[in-house]
């Protein structure tokens, strides 16, 4: 008996084995839910369909494209998964692009700042408006978020003010579908080794320190995140709505984050 067992859900993201929704994709297809994935390009969708393939057979009856800023596209998804699916339990969003990642945020241009916004925050109201409908029995968003929304992390810049628009998005998402029985939660990873994680500058100094300095001692892994994930679409969180909750080894608690290493006194 899995926890997931019986529920379909669709997850947004999976660009390689090294993409943090493709933890998710391996923990909840663990915990027997049924999965819809999407890919972005030609290139992707092999990629895609090769790490499907090493999931439980039949886990994933449904690989197709979709770009999110692409309305016509988000429509003939949602047509396909009402067609093989019938009705949606879960959407796991784990999309973000963003321009200008190194340097001031003071210098950051219009367009980069507009299209990290588009993609990385709107992108999730996007989902949610087209999943709503077919949440006929309640349903779980869930989107992962990181602490560059709320505190300012070197070279993330326009990436981090999308992060706070999605976090509030979250928010007035969980008010607006609450009332369908819709949850609409984040997840805010520490720094994990992906493709978009290495776009930031000092992107791996990031990742040691944060290591280093967390109470945990130890850095953010695609499987921690999967099995969160799990959770939140499990019915144990079915209290929970509107809510960000860290997956990242304690690191976002500390007022001053120092290894304990150089501690000498
Ligand atoms: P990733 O590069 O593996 O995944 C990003 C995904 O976004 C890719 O699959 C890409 O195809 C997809 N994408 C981009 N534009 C899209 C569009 N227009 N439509 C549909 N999909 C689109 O990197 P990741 O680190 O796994 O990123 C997943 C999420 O996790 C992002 O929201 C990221 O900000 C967040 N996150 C990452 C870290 C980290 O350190 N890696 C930490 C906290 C949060």
């Amino acid at each position: 008996m899995g926890l997931l067992d019986g529920k379909k859900g669709l997850i947004y993201g999976v660009r390689n084995e090294w993409s943090i929704a493709w933890g998710c994709a391996q923990s909840l297809a663990r915990e027997g839910a049924t999965l819809a994935l999407t890919y972005l390009g030609e290139r992707e969708e092999k990629d895609v369909r090769k790490l499907a393939a090493k999931l439980d057979e039949g886990a994933v009856p449904l690989i197709a494209p979709c770009d999110l800023t692409d309305e016509a596209q988000v429509t003939a998804l949602h047509q396909q998964i009402k067609e093989q699916f019938g009705a949606l339990d879960f959407v796991i969003h784990c999309v973000a692009f963003a321009k200008g990642l190194s340097g001031r945020y003071v210098d950051v241009s219009y367009d980069d700042f507009a299209v990290s916004l588009q993609v990385s925050s709107y992108t999730l109201v996007t989902a949610a408006r087209h999943a709503a409908p077919l949440m006929t029995r309640g349903g779980s968003i869930v989107t992962l978020t990181y602490i560059g929304g709320e505190r300012v992390i070197p070279n993330y810049n326009a990436a981090g003010i999308s992060k706070a628009a999605l976090e509030s998005s979250v928010r007035y998402l969980a008010n607006d579908l609450g009332v369908d029985g819709i949850r609409v939660n984040a997840i805010s990873a520490g720094p994990t080794k992906t493709l978009s994680g290495k776009g930031i500058s000092g992107f791996s100094n990031m990742m040691k320190f944060h290591a280093a300095s967390s109470p945990l001692r130890h850095g953010t892994t695609i499987d921690q995140v999967g099995d969160v994930c799990a959770f939140f679409v499990s019915d144990w969180s079915r209290g929970v709505t509107g809510d960000v909750l860290f997956v990242d080894s304690g690191y976002h608690m500390l007022g001053m984050p120092t290894p304990a290493e150089t501690i000498t006194e």
